[in-house]
């Protein structure tokens, strides 16, 4: 058995766990992260994200903001077409923010190279990973790697392992909470070798579905398609593809849809679910762990980066002060900013997709939504604000 001493161990290796610990690097704080997965193989999330000013921020601070700040696309609105109309959401007038498009293979790279470049600890290809003595003051990270068996010892845990989490399996039924959503439809994503037709986000709203151009580069465009949660791939040939967006978008685009090679199709499916509390004894959760939502509104990610900043700052209060409070107030100081974003990712869901079982009636309260939004500064302002983000704290 390998054993090893750390302050922190972080489980998963995505976005919110190389973020915590070169936040912690930075405070003097040691810490390991152990992923399942290979070095390369963690990089293959290459859809693109919309990247708060918050957590563009937070990401600077931690010293990851150069490429981003270099390559990363300013996005100052996206537009709604509903009905044979548009209407664009000023994110820059209606809120003062702008967002980052940055593709989040090239931010979990950056936050690698970070890791690489401070001699930080990542142990790739763990196995097994388990968890001892949890609502102790020494709990361990067991796992096998390379047919060896490892143990971190820590005072913390920290669970960053995505949406099914080993960690928060790890927490006895009756010590957690579930509350969740399941929606009746998933999302096709199709990468292609085109130029976009759209310079920002449209999120077009059709009777058979949602669609949404989301640029990729001045050469390669994302789009992404309302379909069925079991779709067959199979039964979607390129020219079906084409065929559908061209129809969804119903002239909406900036310009022609350019069809050409689709170079990456996939389906995800839609779940909103937060875990509550985000602690049991010295274990935490952050990141898609602990909350998953539809990507409608774009929160995921900044809310695993906003996550990982507050739970950075209690554990550099604890370690630097001995004090507790930070720490003790993480589960609810996250939440509160949590259940805004999950609240606002359900209404764009609902407010932009046909639901299989929507009546006319349903149909017309979306499309009076519609109208509300172009009509009233103060509607539109309160879709710019959420949508930009809301303050950390
Ligand atoms: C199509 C799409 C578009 C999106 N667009 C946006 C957007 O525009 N803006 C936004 O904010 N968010 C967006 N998101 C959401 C965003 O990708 C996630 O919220 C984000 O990746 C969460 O980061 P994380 O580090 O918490 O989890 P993950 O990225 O899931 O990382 C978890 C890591 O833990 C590892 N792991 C899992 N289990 C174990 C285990 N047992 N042991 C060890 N390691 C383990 C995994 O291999 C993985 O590397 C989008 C998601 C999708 C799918």
């Amino acid at each position: 058995m390998i054993t090893h001493r750390v302050d922190v161990a972080i489980v998963g290796a995505g976005p919110a766990g190389l973020l915590l610990s070169q936040m912690l690097d930075m405070s003097g704080i040691t810490s390991v992260v152990v992923e399942k997965l290979g070095r390369s193989d963690v990089l293959t999330r290459n859809h693109p994200a919309m990247i708060e000013a918050a957590s563009v921020q937070a990401l600077r601070d931690a010293g990851i903001g150069e490429r981003l700040s270099r390559d990363g696309y300013p996005q100052t609105g996206f537009e709604f077409a509903f009905s044979g109309r548009r209407h664009r959401i000023d994110l820059q007038r209606l809120a003062g923010k702008r967002m980052t498009l940055y593709s989040q293979a090239d931010l979990t790279q950056d936050l690698v190279d970070a890791r690489q470049k401070r001699a930080g600890t990542v142990f790739w290809e763990a196995r097994n990973v388990q968890f001892d003595a949890l609502e102790t003051e020494t709990p361990a990270v067991g796992f096998e790697m390379r047919d060896r068996a490892y143990r971190i010892d820590a005072r913390f845990i920290v669970g960053c392992d995505g949406a099914d989490s080993a960690a928060r399996a790890a927490i006895p039924d009756d010590r957690l909470t579930l509350h969740t959503r399941d929606y009746p439809f998933a999302w096709m994503s199709v990468l292609a070798e085109v130029p976009p037709a759209c310079e920002e986000f449209v999120y077009a709203s059709h009777d058979d579905g949602l669609a949404l151009c989301a640029m990729r580069s001045p050469t390669r465009a994302r789009y992404y398609m309302q379909v069925n949660p079991n779709e067959n791939l199979d039964a979607w040939p390129d020219r079906r593809v084409w065929d559908e967006l061209v129809k969804r978008f119903g002239g909406h685009a900036d310009r022609d849809l350019v069809r050409g090679p689709i170079t990456d199709k996939s389906v995800t499916g839609f779940r909103s679910m937060v875990a509550e509390p985000m602690r049991y004894g010295s274990l935490f959760l952050a990141g898609d762990a602990a909350h998953t939502l539809p990507h409608t509104g774009a929160k995921g990610l900044n809310l695993a980066i906003s996550d990982v900043w507050i739970l950075h700052r209690a554990l550099a209060a604890y370690f630097t002060s001995g004090s507790n409070a930070l720490i003790d107030a993480y589960s609810e100081t996250c939440l509160r900013r949590i259940w805004k974003a999950e609240r606002f990712s359900w209404w764009m869901t609902w407010f932009t997709h046909a639901y299989p079982d929507f009546s006319s009636f349903d149909r017309n309260m979306q499309r009076a939504e519609f109208e509300y939004v172009i009509g009233s500064e103060a509607a539109a302002t309160a879709i710019a604000e959420n949508y930009a983000g809301l303050p950390i704290l």
